[in-house]
């Protein structure tokens, strides 16, 4: 099967003030322009969306946000909608983080709902999943995963084809933590995840959906997983939030082998 062109994505979470990221993006930018064969996306706070969508204008990366709301409008105090987005620039959400669901409660209903509002306004989704410590050690770790890609096409429209949908296979235990799932576990994960894609949606969907990895990716380990035949890239937290490593990390995914 040919090769899904690779994502490399940085998730600064609550990290860099407004300068910062500006500091961030100038290093950046010159470090990845032999990347032509990766797509970029960098996941930053709300208060640096506008600045970083405006400094990577015409360059090949784009900037994205790490959460929203799926109202357009209204009373939701706090909270930033899916126009609000597209209004400063951004063309990419992530939906369902772990700290997401863990520390803010997000349901599986919740994700699907942000999923499919991220679609149909024409936002690229990268939609987290993944497994606990315990759910793993029990044995639990497909029943979680499954739970949740099925549930993301619950409000889904059935037109929907796979390019626009990212998934990101984040096993809970390796987020922050420096303990990275074997490129095999990545591999196993991402694999049944495309299988049950294909159980849902049909082969051709299954076969263009990109499947990310996401886990204590750093620049010494992100050449085996990236190997691995059903990983398409990378999410990034911890490694991302210096650009020469995360240019690092963009240039290795531009240059994958297939696995
Ligand atoms: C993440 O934030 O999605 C993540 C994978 O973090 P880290 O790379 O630090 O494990």
């Amino acid at each position: 099967m040919a090769r899904r062109r690779p994502i490399m994505a940085a998730n600064w979470k609550m990290n860099k003030l407004v300068g910062e990221a500006r500091e961030y993006v100038e290093q950046l930018l010159p470090r990845i322009e032999g990347a032509g064969g990766a797509d970029i996306a960098v996941f930053v706070p709300f208060t640096a969306l506008g600045e970083v969508a405006r400094l990577t204008e015409g360059t090949p990366v784009v900037a994205g946000a790490q959460n929203f709301y799926y109202e357009d409008s209204g009373a939701f105090t706090g909270e930033v909608s899916a126009p609000m987005l597209l209004d400063v620039g951004a063309a990419a959400v992530i939906v369902g983080h772990s700290e997401r669901r863990e520390i803010f409660g997000e349901t599986d209903e919740m994700v699907a709902r942000k999923a499919a509002r991220v679609v149909s306004a024409g936002l690229l989704p990268v939609v987290c999943v993944g497994e606990t410590k315990e759910e793993r050690d029990s044995g639990g770790m497909w029943e979680k995963v499954s739970r949740q890609v099925r549930a993301v096409f619950e409000y889904l429209g059935d037109e929907t084809s796979g390019e626009p949908i990212v998934f990101a296979y984040e096993p809970v235990w390796a987020i922050g933590t420096g303990d990275t799932a074997t490129p095999e576990d990545a591999q196993d994960a991402t694999s049944k995840i495309r299988g049950l894609l294909g159980e849902l949606r049909g082969e051709d969907f299954a076969g263009a959906v990109r499947i990310l990895y996401g886990g204590s990716v750093k620049p010494g380990n992100v050449g085996e997983i990236m190997a691995q035949e059903d990983v398409d890239g990378g999410l990034v937290g911890g490694a991302s939030l210096e650009a020469e490593s995360f240019a690092e990390l963009v240039n290795a995914a531009a240059n994958v082998e297939s696995g």
